[in-house]
């Protein structure tokens, strides 16, 4: 794994020192030396979660859309990008993609072919990928070549960053593991924002396929109660940063069973709450709902 920034793996350097001492010199002049590459900030990233809704946004210039390509114009450019899509769903373990090309995944049915066609070239981000599976310690994470860039990815991506010019990785979910699992890997991923990752869940707060709304559209308000319930249940407690309640999510509103009937895209959201460390203030780039009933709620942190 050699990412152009860096000029040795974490293998070789591992590899090339006979003592531990030596290997952690190495391995922080290797560090050094990309943190100074050019395009690689100082700064510490902020964490954004992303409701991404349908694929078709990537097609769309709607609110939501639009709102992307805003926040994207003002984000420093990170080193890489670390997406935890809800769409890379991996029973029983987590990875961490690691190919130098990440393919673009189409990963649905039933769009039409301009959507079948889009892709997403953007390079993979070895350096930045070894550097997570460093970093998460509580659990098992092994690098993947098999997965790619995901819809969960690509479709937000293509209004954030257009040029596709930033690396990207994605990390999967272990997903029938709670909800303290997913919070407890995305506090330990934070340590990458210091190292320029830009770490984004990209899911929805509240998502039933089952009751969207034919011909709602865009709109500020859900078109039905319980949506609209545990969306402004998810707003108090992010006010209050009860990630606690946020965590215990079937316990936070009698609304939980219609508005998460599966976590899969819930879960990318405790990633990136997790990630933004507890005293951070929440930002909502974003409000509003698609499809009646598909919160496309945003959040920033630590900008
Ligand atoms: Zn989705």
């Amino acid at each position: 794994m050699q990412d152009a920034r860096s000029p040795f793996t974490r293998r070789q350097l591992l590899a090339l020192g006979s003592r531990a001492g030596a290997s952690a010199a190495l391995l922080a002049l290797s560090e050094r030396v990309a943190a100074q590459a050019p395009g690689r900030p100082a700064r510490r990233m902020p964490v954004l979660f992303i409701g991404h809704g349908s694929p078709m946004n990537a097609l769309q210039d709607n609110p939501f859309t639009r709102h992307l390509n805003r926040l994207g114009q003002t984000l420093a450019r990170p080193v890489a990008i670390l997406v935890v899509s809800a769409h890379w769903l991996t029973p029983g373990r987590t990875l961490v993609g690691v190919q130098a090309q990440p393919r673009t995944i189409h990963d649905f049915e039933g769009f039409p072919d301009a959507l079948q066609r889009m892709q997403y070239p953007a390079r993979g981000a070895l350096a930045s990928a070894q550097e997570a599976i460093g970093a998460v310690t509580s659990v098992p994470v092994a690098g993947s070549e098999d997965w790619g860039l995901d819809h969960g990815t690509w479709t937000v991506l293509h209004h954030l960053y257009p040029k596709a010019d930033v690396p990207v990785f994605q990390l999967s979910i272990d997903y029938p593991r709670p909800g303290r699992h997913h919070y407890a890997i995305g506090q330990e991923l934070a340590a990458l924002r210091e190292r320029g990752v830009l770490i984004v869940g990209s899911g929805n707060v509240v998502h039933n396929l089952r009751a969207t709304v034919q011909g709602a559209g865009d709109g500020l308000m859900a078109s039905r109660p319980w949506a609209q319930a545990f969306d402004t249940a998810v707003q108090r407690a992010l006010e209050s940063r009860d990630d606690a309640a946020l965590i215990d999510y079937p316990r936070l509103d009698a609304s939980a069973s219609m508005a998460v009937p599966t976590p899969d895209h819930y879960w990318p959201f405790l990633y990136a709450l997790g990630a933004a460390g507890r005293d951070a203030r929440t930002v909502t780039t974003y409000a509003g709902f698609q499809a009646g009933t598909i919160s496309m709620r945003c959040l920033m942190w630590g900008a």
